[in-house]
């Protein structure tokens, strides 16, 4: 850091921050501090707000810290990242209460299970950084809390904090992604920060550090639980039960600050009691930033109803769970419009005032906080929020309705099993269910997650409805359903009563089914996702495998379209028996068969059963694809199926040899720019030469390119407008065709954009109806409800192109869950989903919507392999 820019951060601080700065500041607020705790200056040789702190120098500054003051700070670690990061959570509080701290948490556990307490539990406050790894000054501010909370020394508000209260910082819960940030910062640096937002320290490399290894937005993933370090996290906030919950972000660096109360809408799981409190901690931030004359919004912008994101997921826990955003630097300094500085140490100052006015706040309420908390999960317990039970069916994508069951449970939530045939709620279960009751202490997160609906507060609704009739854009942040039992692919009901069961544990394993004695092969049925995985395991460990696209009948049992065999003819005995073992691990259904014979459709030696090999998947990959969607897809492929992905540079695609691979994925993106038409001609001859391309959301528009694409459809333009034909050359513009308004209503429409796109959907799921001929709807006969969003519709396939294999319901059908605009509801209506074309001998299959969003649609991971394991058997 250059001496100047140093002073001049420095002078910065002293005028603008008026109520102490020293020279070195390691806290921005006036105390003695003790020479004994360690300054980050003294560890790692700046002191906060100065430079960026990377993943390893925030270790060693915890570790010193911790080393300084063991009786009153433990670190803990929770979770490794992908690349190997370890994640700590810090505990804070006084040394007599760190003493008893075993008896503290386990009083917290009692309350948390609804319980009275014994007097030992203090509150919890929790204050989380940068779950987003480009937004830095939330980490350097949790060092200088904890700093300040060790080093102060006869500070009334610091005593009254350890002493009332524990105090757990979470200061980087993105280590991966903050490394990848502050090495590119750090490459991109010269003599001096630079403040232009132009300059290339502020502008980050495709992904950006903003998500982890898998280029996950690790603050879309609570109740997915799909990360390391989300599932980390979760089990660490568990054991804690914090009553308070601050989630630190940074947003555009245009921006101020902002705490709750969060803006509408908000969720109807969440209470009037906690709203009280949201604003009692409010009011305390804004006090702090009144003092210190920084102006912060609140009710705008961030809402309180997706229940992925920290804040409303610790809401529906019963903690008051706040987002907060500091406008970034993005860099050490950053100019704003109107030619003002905001620096790397104004950032992290008011990060650090937020925490304190938070934490503060908390201390002053102890009573409060932790007795509504207490209050909260106790009702929760007795039917507060209903005394119903949900029964998943583990019939219908069993495997997938296990995991669901696991990833519930690892949320603290009270998950029961049955195996089949078992009865409940008057309903037969042959194969059993998987419970879940309303009365328990987590009911809000159980109904917020389990409901079909949540409804948007009918207010809202109609200002979100006004503001589209004057053409303005909606208000909502994100999507308006996510009910996990839909997303899973599984069927859930809603019984009046209990139900019983035995406790399910998240790592309980999931049991195999193993059906039949015979010996001359083993059946694969495809039926879910553990399917689709065990079978590609096993042709990656080298098994032959041939799979049919008619579905069969051998004694007695059912085999549908897509099931996969593996015959003993064509596998040595070791193999066969290694088969078995992966269907133990993985807790697949395998049918042993004794015999080519069946009594309906076709032997296992006919043509409908195509011989089936582990695909060499490519992937476009880098600038034009979205980050999102390729880590997604991914993750969904490597991780949840068992595929390996090459990813391809999509600026190298023009000149790649695509010889050695089976598919070509190209994520949901705006690729065509970069691939180019050279990209374009090397994608469209790997297809004529029989590969398989795959493309998803905005990017099925680049196949759909050109006089003769790969994929004929169009986007549609919205409803009753007649867009231009385009391509009008005419050196003298044509004059227009005279018309006469005699109504307002004429003139309107006539100033109409007959180019507009469908309003935006800000994402509802929808259902979709199956072409049951085509192998690629394998194991979705009664069709798939999948993710929509965004504004894009295309018209169907012709049927001498290609194929609707999942086409939308009709429009009084259509909706599974979530808000749709009426316009959009008429228009989507009998549109393609998934669609696929034949060019030469190959094939190219579009998703209209991305079915791998979040990693949280897992019910369309059996789609995907559909696509990407199946579909190359087939075309080949
Ligand atoms: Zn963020």
């Amino acid at each position: 850091m250059p001496s100047q820019l140093l002073s001049r951060l420095l002078l910065g601080l002293i005028t603008v921050f008026g109520l102490n700065v020293s020279a070195t500041a390691q806290s921005y607020l006036e105390a003695e501090f003790d020479p004994a705790i360690p300054t980050l200056t003294e560890v790692v040789g700046h002191a906060p707000g100065e430079r960026i702190t990377s993943p390893g120098e925030m270790l060693a500054y915890l570790q010193a810290l911790e080393k300084a003051a063991p009786e009153r700070m433990r670190m803990v670690e929770y979770a490794r990242s992908w690349e190997g990061r370890p994640l700590h959570y810090l505990i804070l509080t006084s040394a007599e209460n760190m003493a008893r701290l075993d008896a503290i948490q386990a009083d917290l556990a009692s309350v948390a299970a609804g319980r009275a307490s014994n007097g030992a539990a203090l509150p919890v406050t929790w204050l989380a950084s940068s779950v987003h790894g480009n937004e830095l000054s939330p980490t350097d501010a949790a060092l200088m809390t904890a700093y300040h909370l060790l080093a102060a020394q006869n500070d009334a508000r610091t005593e009254q904090i350890l002493s009332e209260t524990i105090v757990i910082l979470d200061p980087l819960q993105n280590p991966d992604g903050r490394a990848h940030f502050v090495d590119n910062y750090r490459r991109a640096l010269g003599i001096k920060p630079i403040a232009d937002r132009q300059a290339a320290e502020h502008d980050e490399p495709w992904p950006g550090g903003r998500v982890n290894h898998y280029m996950f937005d690790l603050n879309r993933d609570w109740f997915t639980l799909s990360q390391p370090e989300t599932r980390g996290k979760v089990t660490a906030m568990l054991s804690w039960s914090p009553v308070v919950v601050a989630d630190i972000h940074e947003m555009s660096g245009d921006d101020t600050y902002f705490f709750s109360p969060a803006a509408k809408p908000v969720n109807p799981n969440i209470t009037d009691g906690q709203l009280r409190l949201y604003e009692l901690i409010g009011r305390n931030n804004a006090a702090w930033f009144d003092r210190i004359n920084e102006p912060y919004f609140t009710r705008e912008i961030f809402d309180l109803f997706y229940p992925g994101y920290g804040d409303t997921w610790n809401a529906h826990q019963g903690a008051i769970g706040s987002t907060y955003e500091q406008g970034s630097p993005r860099g050490l300094v950053w100019e704003r419009p109107d030619g003002s500085l905001l620096t790397y140490a104004d950032a992290v100052r008011n990060q650090f005032i937020a925490s304190i006015g938070t934490v503060e706040a908390v201390a002053q309420n102890a009573d409060r906080f932790l007795q509504e908390f207490a209050n909260y999960r106790s009702a929760n317990a007795n039917g507060a929020a209903g005394r119903g039970t949900y029964v998943i069916d583990l019939s219908k994508q069993r495997w997938n309705a296990e995991a669901l069951g696991r990833r519930l449970t690892a949320q603290g939530i009270s998950v029961v099993r049955r195996a089949g045939p078992a009865m409940a709620c008057g309903t037969s279960y042959p194969n059993g269910y998987l419970a879940v009751s309303q009365a328990q202490p987590a009911a809000r997160l159980v109904r917020s997650l389990l409901d079909i609906d949540t409804p948007l507060p009918r207010d809202f609704i109609e200002d979100q409805e006004a503001r589209r009739s004057d053409d303005l854009p909606h208000e909502l942040y994100d999507v308006t359903a996510w009910s996990v039992g839909i997303m899973s692919g599984t069927s859930v009901a809603l019984c009046p009563g209990s139900v019983p069961g035995t406790a399910l544990a998240s790592t309980d394993p999931i049991a195999p089914i193993v059906e039949g004695d015979g010996a001359f092969a083993t059946a694969v049925p495809w039926t879910d996702a553990g399917q689709a995985r065990l079978v590609a395991l096993a042709l990656g460990e080298g098994l032959s495998a041939r799979v049919t696209d008619e579905a069969f009948v051998q004694s007695g049992r059912e085999f549908p379209m897509g099931t996969v065999v593996f015959p003993a003819g064509a596998n040595d005995p070791e193999q066969m028996a290694r088969l078995a073992v992966l269907a133990q691990n993985e807790g697949a259904h395998i049918v042993r068969l004794n015999s080519s014979w069946v009594e309906e459709g076709p032997n296992l030696g006919s043509d409908a059963f195509a011989s089936l090999t582990l695909p060499k998947v490519a992937m476009a990959w880098g600038r034009g694809v979205s980050p999102l969607s390729a880590g997604a897809t991914r993750f969904v492929l490597e991780q949840r199926l068992g595929v390996p992905v090459t990813p391809i540079r999509s600026f190298r695609i023009t000149g790649v040899d695509l010889t050695d691979y089976d598919v070509l994925i190209i994520p949901d993106g705006n690729p065509s720019g970069v691939i180019g038409q050279g990209g374009a001609r090397t994608i469209r001859s790997f297809v004529e030469r029989g590969g398989v391309v795959v493309a998803l959301g905005n990017s099925v528009s680049m196949l759909a390119a050109g006089k003769n694409p790969l994929l004929s459809v169009k986007r549609e333009a919205a409803l009753g407008r007649t867009p231009d034909a385009g391509g009008g050359s005419e050196e003298t513009p044509p004059l227009a065709e005279a018309q006469e308004f005699t109504t307002e209503e004429e003139y309107k429409s006539a100033i109409e954009n007959q180019n507009a796109l469908p309003d935006i959907l800000p994402g509802a799921l929808l259902k979709t109806v199956a072409d049951q001929e085509h192998y690629l709807s394998a194991g979705y006969a009664d069709g798939a409800v999948v993710l929509a969003s965004g504004s894009r519709i295309f018209s169907p396939l012709d049927r001498s192109k290609g194929i609707n294999v999942l086409r939308f319901a009709a429009a009084d059908n259509l909706i599974a869950s979530g808000y749709v605009w009426k316009e959009n509801q008429r228009q989507l209506a009998f549109k393609p989903y998934l669609m696929a074309q034949p060019t030469g001998a190959g094939l190219s299959i579009g998703f209209a919507h991305d079915p791998t969003t979040r990693g949280y649609l897992d019910g369309l991971d059996l789609l995907l392999a559909n696509a990407v394991l199946i579909a190359p058997s087939r075309e080949r």
